[in-house]
């Protein structure tokens, strides 16, 4: 079976994992933690980095940080991983969903300042939603694929209605906009290592920030909000959200990777646009000139989506349909869906993403690709 984007552990994490094993150094507190945050902390240029259990963790904590309460609103895409919007809902906040842009498939700005012109007003230097009077607390960029929007422009429309910003930035290690990488554009960031993203841990997150304050009241509340070193004395309602060493032992070897991944998962890339540009209505999703985009999970877009994700299934070449857009779930039906022309459907019905892990070769990907052919 070709794996959609499957693990490639080629380095130092055996060694590294046996040495926790090895000491007995396995659980929340070990050296490589420690090690991994840092490393992370310095590869996405902010300062501070709090390796967490998993990105949904790290995105639940970080929301937490920038104040979002019970009854708040957070605005987010409408196409995105669940997890986004999961993290939202754990704070007791609902999503404000806005349609995706068609072409890059990220939140679409010029939907967002409509949103916020028209259904929005703001009192006490706090913005809220006319309909009900409920806070509008933050906005979570989510950067899809590895690309990103307009930050910028989002940033300026951020600090025009006085929103802090999270960054999902959990696919999109590697990836920079206007030479800066993501995670350090906002209050704080959020990376995801789960199997398939571009390195792993098996399991595991890690919040970036530039701001010291958050990134120890990160730590803390993300090991119990334990406030003595010796006495259990916690100052208020933690959580068991830490990485494990053993799993950050395993990070710090595929972080050594992690130059590689990103040239490789580009080569993926050129090769699948260079030989199916042309094949039938096939298209890519655009990538603008000021993003260096990490290219982390190959995705086409085709009327021939069905047939395309039947035919390389069936030939243990592993595809996958985009994620079902978020007012399409059921549990988020009544939340705010802003949209004109329901764009995210659109995506839904004709996306599909294709084999890319970092260890599949060229002949791989050309038995992928004339599969793919072989519809048209
Ligand atoms: C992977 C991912 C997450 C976090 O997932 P975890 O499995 O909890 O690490 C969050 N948002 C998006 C968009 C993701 O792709």
């Amino acid at each position: 079976m070709l794996l959609l984007s499957g693990p490639n552990i080629a380095g130092n994490e055996w060694k590294y994992v046996k040495e926790c094993l090895d000491t007995g150094w396995v659980s929340s507190v070990g050296s490589y933690v420690t090690r991994f945050e840092n490393m992370l902390a310095e590869f996405s240029g902010c300062k501070y980095g709090v390796a967490t259990s998993s990105g949904t963790t790290a995105l639940h904590i970080s929301l937490m940080l920038a104040g979002v309460q019970r009854d708040d609103y957070v605005i987010a895409p409408n196409v995105t991983f669940i997890a986004s919007i999961n993290s939202i809902k754990y704070t007791g906040a609902d999503p404000v969903l806005i349609d995706v842009d068609p072409e890059t498939w990220q939140m679409d700005l010029d939907l967002l300042e409509e949103f916020l012109e028209n259904e929005t007003d703001e009192k006490n230097g706090e913005l809220f939603y006319v309909k009900d009077g409920r806070t509008i607390r933050c906005i979570m960029p989510v950067h899809v694929l590895g690309n990103i929007c307009d930050m910028d422009r989002l940033m300026k429309i951020a600090a025009a209605y006085n929103l802090k910003v999270i960054e999902d930035a959990t696919e999109s290690l590697g990836t920079y906009y206007k030479g800066k990488h993501t995670g350090g554009f906002g209050l704080l960031g959020c990376f995801s290592f789960n199997g398939n993203k571009i390195i792993t841990t098996g399991g595991g997150g890690v919040i970036v920030t530039n701001d010291e304050e958050l990134a120890k009241k990160a730590k803390h509340l993300t090991t119990q909000a334990k406030s003595d070193a010796f006495e259990y004395i916690h100052d208020e309602v933690g959580y068991n959200y830490r990485l494990v060493n053993v799993l950050a032992a395993m990070g710090v070897g595929q972080m050594e990777l992690l130059p590689g991944f990103i040239k490789r998962k580009k080569e993926i890339s050129s090769f699948y646009r260079d030989h199916l540009t042309g094949t039938g209505d096939i298209s890519f999703q655009k990538i603008e000139p000021d993003v260096d985009c990490n290219m982390w999970l190959f995705t086409l877009m085709t009327e021939k989506q069905k047939e395309v994700l039947q035919i390389l299934n069936d030939n243990q070449m592993q595809s996958r349909p985009f994620w079902v857009p978020m007012n399409q779930l059921r549990m988020f039906a009544n939340d705010i869906y802003y949209n004109k022309e329901d764009k995210s459907s659109y995506i839904y019905q004709r996306c599909l993403s294709i084999p890319c892990s970092t260890n599949i070769t060229n002949e791989e990907m050309s038995g992928v690709v004339e599969k793919i052919k072989s519809v048209y």
